[in-house]
């Protein structure tokens, strides 16, 4: 069998599971081989019924205690059995399979695998396998892969058909030259794409793991050389330094940080240089960013040219827009708001005055890249909250204009030589220093025999004239979840508050326009409480919001954490973030102390970096609308480095060659560059 031959040749796909996997994106049995396990399970060996630890997957060498019980309820069945070893005892549960009574046998000894959980003080293991010794010995220690599934198609059959592939298939080219790999200790392709799939221990894994890592970076490092020198252009009209920005600064009602300082020279040498600015902005949250993007863009306008800043959220936009409009208001330049959300009548006033340049400053999110949005002379953009833009749009917007500089803000805390690489196209400034005038916030990690105080707390804050942040991890209560959500959260804290607290809610799934109603009532102070998911995550600035408690804080990664807390401590009064956990297990102990023990997001990314390092890496990765693949920049940044370091031995011509020979080449090349015409 051939890497070209269609998956249809493997032994175990039918017409229906190619129709499937087509879908998938998947055509070939090389593309099938490439089609990576998202996760792992892991196969432990068998363990004590007395060191069980609840929620996981537990195997076990049991006898029954006594003869099995069977519970019915209409169509449905229970089978019940007490069993033990010699640490301790638990109840063993299958649903609607009630021929598991006959099964079972007093004086037999059997090998189980299933989850535990707790259940009214005693364990019970529901749904488990039963495993032969012997078959049970050959999966120990192994990791088994699970992939991304669609409807139609199984994890078990997507197993075997990858298993039966590898055993058939010659194997795929190898497509990196032997020095490369030699040099910086890589696998060869087909033994890592074997090991992706069937690792027999964690350092094939790892190994594997690292060769693909590298692939994916070393070429989008060489993509990002080509659209750094194809970005590099000729500043055309270069702006010139106008004492309306130095008036502007002045009348501020306070001063820029030395930070700001520094990296508003920066902006201001590129907007005045020999060739157009591609810098990207870093800061942490509250740094300052925004401040000199508007500096930027008022320096923009007052030399007659457009400007235009795109962010990722309507709620995000409009408070922008707001702010902005209202620091620049004696300035005589027209800020104006286009979004998703914008009216059609006003959305196609607005265009006419893009268009003929009566407008200098436009706030917007997608829709200022929308087709039908013509600039007059736009000459300066600037994306905010970066992370969740990718190469592409920034490139599109950037092609508004005939000469356009990009500016990029991001407050993801990432490590400056992480940065060089991720934005490898870019220049880099960075803020490091925050307003001097912020008072720490003050952090409490609790549990939720706290919640009752921290309420009392929440009621003398809003006594004080204060607001409240309260984050769920969940949108709507799910059965099997003790996760607070939001809509029933707030129905029971509205029962818990006295009728003169207001609780408003806000999540993800609302319409934009509700959204804004929502944000715009708590930004004008009219609500006290506002329950949310994750979506105030983004940039939202109300300076009178003094508190944040965080609800099942575990479910959340160290920077969305980081993040979240950024919303608040950005007035004069002290502020307060209380992190409450359902769990108290060792990994998110340590977890949980290193955020309730630091404010700097650049060290807390440090000390990501270092737990990931040591645990959770095999923590599941995202799907979807992903830069890469594989690869995470946490866990894998120095393969990152290693891959950078290589890369800028050769030229995107000698590169793309060595690529060529892969499958799925041009979808790779396509997701880091999108449709840049070089
Ligand atoms: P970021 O975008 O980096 O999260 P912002 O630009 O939104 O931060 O600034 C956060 C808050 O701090 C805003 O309310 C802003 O007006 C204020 N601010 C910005 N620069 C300074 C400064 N130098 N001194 C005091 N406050 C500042
Ligand atoms: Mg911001």
């Amino acid at each position: 069998m051939d890497c070209f031959d269609s998956v249809r040749s493997i032994k175990g796909i039918g017409e229906k599971s190619e129709k499937v996997l087509n879908k998938m994106n998947v055509f070939d049995v090389g593309d099938l081989l490439e089609y990576l396990p998202r996760d792992y399970d892991y196969f432990g060996d068998i363990c004590y019924v007395g060191d069980i630890k609840v929620g996981e997957v537990s195997a076990i060498s049991v006898l029954p205690m006594a003869r099995p019980k069977v519970f019915r309820k209409g169509r449905f069945s229970c089978v019940y059995v007490d069993m033990t070893d010699s640490s301790g005892s638990l109840r063993i549960c299958w649903y609607n399979m009630p021929f598991m009574a006959k099964t079972v046998r007093m004086g037999q000894r059997y090998i189980l695998r299933g989850r535990v959980s707790g259940k009214n003080g005693g364990l019970m293991m529901e749904q488990p396998t039963i495993y032969d010794p012997n078959d049970f010995y050959k999966k120990v220690g192994r990791l088994h892969p699970k992939y991304p599934l669609k409807a139609g198609i199984t994890n078990n059959l997507l197993t075997k058909a990858i298993k039966n592939a590898l055993e058939e298939c010659e194997g795929l080219t190898e497509f990196l030259p032997a020095e490369i790999r030699k040099k910086n200790n890589l696998e060869g392709y087909n033994k890592a794409i074997h090991d992706i799939h069937f690792p027999k221990s964690v350092s094939d894994y790892k190994n594997a793991r690292k060769r693909l890592v590298f692939d994916e970076v070393f070429l989008y490092q060489s993509a990002l050389r080509l659209i750094k020198i194809a970005s590099l252009k000729k500043n055309v009209h270069p702006m010139k330094s106008h004492e309306g920005v130095d008036k502007f600064i002045e009348s501020l009602p306070f001063e820029l940080t030395n930070a700001q300082k520094k990296v508003w020279e920066h902006i201001s040498e590129d907007l005045c240089g020999e060739f157009l600015m591609n810098r990207l902005l870093q800061g942490d949250v509250g740094s300052g960013k925004t401040m000199v993007a508007v500096l930027a863009m008022l320096l923009c306008a007052l030399n007659g040219m457009q400007a235009a800043i795109m962010v990722p959220t309507v709620v995000l936009a409009n408070q922008h827009f707001e702010n902005i409009r209202e620091m620049l208001k004696d300035t005589g330049v027209r800020v104006e708001l286009l979004t998703g959300s914008t009216t059609s009548a006003q959305k196609k006033l607005i265009k006419q005055d893009i268009s003929n340049g009566k407008i200098d400053i436009l706030v917007g999110t997608h829709a200022l890249i929308d087709k039908g949005v013509e600039y007059k002379n736009l000459s300066l953009v600037v994306t905010d909250e970066q992370h969740r833009f990718g190469v592409r749009q920034r490139l599109s917007l950037s092609k508004k204009g005939d000469d356009v500089h990009v500016l990029a803000m991001s407050a993801t805390p990432i490590p400056r030589s992480l940065a060089l690489v991720l934005y490898g196209d870019m220049d880099l400034s960075i803020i490091d220093e925050k307003p001097a005038n912020r008072l720490p916030i003050k952090n409490a990690l609790v549990d939720e025999s706290y919640r009752n105080k921290a309420y009392e707390f929440i009621k003398e804050q809003i006594s004080m004239g204060h607001q409240v942040y309260i984050v769920c991890p969940l949108v709507e209560a799910s059965d099997n979840m003790d996760l607070e959500s939001v809509t029933v959260y707030s129905g029971k804290l509205a029962q818990i508050m006295p009728d003169s607290i207001s609780v408003d809610v806000l999540y993800g799934s609302m319409s934009d326009k509700k959204k804004n109603e929502v944000m715009e009532k708590f930004a004008a102070g009219q609500t006290d409480i506002l329950v949310s998911t994750t979506v105030i995550e983004v940039g939202i600035d109300v300076a009178n919001a003094t508190v944040m408690m965080i609800e099942n804080c575990e479910r959340f990664g160290l920077a969305t954490l980081h993040q979240l807390r950024g919303r608040i401590g950005r007035g004069k009064s002290q502020s307060y973030c209380i992190f409450v956990t359902g769990k108290d297990d060792g990994e998110t102990k340590k977890k949980l102390e290193v955020i309730s023990h630091e404010n700097d997001g650049f060290k807390i990314a440090k000390e990501d970096l270092k737990l990931r390092g040591q645990g959770d890496f095999f923590g599941e990765r995202q799907t979807g609308d992903k830069l890469f693949e594989l690869a995470e920049i946490y866990e894998d940044a120095d393969v990152f480095e290693m891959a950078a370091r290589e890369a800028s031995n050769y030229t995107f011509e000698e590169i793309s060659k060595f690529y060529e020979k892969r499958h799925r080449f041009n979808e790779k090349l396509n997701r880091y560059m999108g449709d840049v015409s070089l």
